[in-house]
């Protein structure tokens, strides 16, 4: 039985890569490991965490003796990697959080592994889940390729190009077996109502007013969430060790645009008359260092592994937006508390 460490299992991301591999590989024992940050939350795995080839570690990756104590008792086959500071505005509030935990923790990691893996790369294997941000900004044309040259510009993206250099360093020097993945925006459920969708979500649900940055020009590449998720289970099982594969939706989008095209889903959802919602959009101060555009070109992968993208965005949005007003109870509990807090402040002024 191959068992595996998936990191950030109770996040957005993680939380649907921990489903897959428990529902899609009952030979492999999957470890959760996760400090349950303000992201983290383990209701997101409610539906997995009673099966018996799942197990959940509270643990810190900024903490290295406990990592290496966990590395030294549990003989990991991989790491699928995802723990991380993932918010680009709380980066610039306070970057040093994601220096700690993108890139210390990330280092404690690929040491551990180096530690007691003891060379046995042949079969063991480190992969880096990370982000199409590490390439910076295009402008209106491009795409991002696996060969653009790393420019990152917002303290977020600085922490996870510096983590995808030392995964490559470690591979390099001393030929751990790696793998990378860099993927755009992400959407669907379980997502922290602090990003683009779930907040708007969340706003027009409630009748408040629906903050976009800017006039809503900076465009993004779209990818629904389980499609990321079935991306990076193809790439573990079938890249060669040190490849690095982009993933993305070709699915680009205006801000304002996506959000007209949610404003619309959510009227007729809710019975609202057409136009009703998009009176909630409000044009707040842009955010410092704004990228334009990010573009990704994942033909590589296509091509390589096959892996394509299943759902058009339009459904993939309707999709998102059934799961929020059905899960009433999830998205209540996570913006009680600290997040109201963390909102005001975020928004005050703009
Ligand atoms: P998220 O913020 O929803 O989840 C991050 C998880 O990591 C949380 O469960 C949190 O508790 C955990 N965590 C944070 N700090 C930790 C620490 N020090 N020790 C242990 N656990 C810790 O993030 P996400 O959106 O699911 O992103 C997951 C990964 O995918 C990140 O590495 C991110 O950079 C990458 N990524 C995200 C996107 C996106 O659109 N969200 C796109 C491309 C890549």
């Amino acid at each position: 039985m191959k068992k595996i460490l998936i990191t950030g299992g109770a996040g957005f991301i993680g939380s649907h890569v921990v489903r897959r591999f428990v529902s899609n590989y009952p030979q492999c024992e999957i470890v959760n490991l996760d400090a349950l940050t303000y992201a983290g939350n383990l209701a997101n795995l409610a539906d997995v965490e009673d099966k018996s080839n799942y197990r959940f570690v509270k643990m810190d990756i900024t903490n290295a003796a406990e990592i290496n104590q966990l590395f030294k008792t549990e003989d990991f086959d991989a790491v699928i990697h995802l723990a991380a500071e993932s918010h680009v505005d709380r980066s610039i509030a306070n970057p040093l959080a994601f220096v700690m935990t993108n890139v210390i923790g990330t280092v404690n990691l690929l040491n551990a592994a180096r530690e007691y893996w003891k060379g046995d790369y042949a079969n063991k294997r480190f992969y880096h889940v990370s982000t199409d941000e590490v390439y910076g900004a295009l402008g209106e044309t491009g795409m991002f390729t696996e060969s653009t040259a790393y420019d990152p510009h917002s303290p977020y993206s600085a922490s996870k190009a510096s983590s995808d250099h030392f995964v490559r360093a470690y591979h390099d020097t001393y030929g751990l077996d790696v793998v990378i993945s860099n993927c755009s925006n992400n959407y669907g459920s379980h997502h922290f109502p602090e990003k683009l969708i779930p907040l708007a979500i969340n706003n027009i649900k409630n009748n408040r007013s629906v903050p976009v940055y800017g006039k809503g020009e900076n465009v993004r590449d779209w990818l629904w969430v389980e499609d990321h998720a079935r991306a990076i289970d193809v790439i573990f099982h079938q890249a060669k060790s040190g490849e690095t594969y982009n993933i993305g939706g070709h699915n680009e989008w205006k801000n304002i645009d996506l959000i007209h095209l949610l404003c619309r889903i959510m009227d007729s959802k809710l019975g609202r008359e057409a136009g009703e919602s998009a009176k909630l959009i409000t044009f707040v101060t842009d955010r410092a260092g704004h990228d334009l555009r990010y573009a990704i070109d994942s033909t590589k992968l296509q091509k390589e592994l096959g892996w394509v993208p299943s759902l058009q965005f339009e459904e993939g949005l309707e999709k998102t937006v059934d799961w929020y007003l059905d899960n009433e109870e999830w998205l209540n509990n996570v913006t009680s508390g600290h997040y109201q807090a963390y909102y005001d402040n975020q928004y005050k002024g703009r």
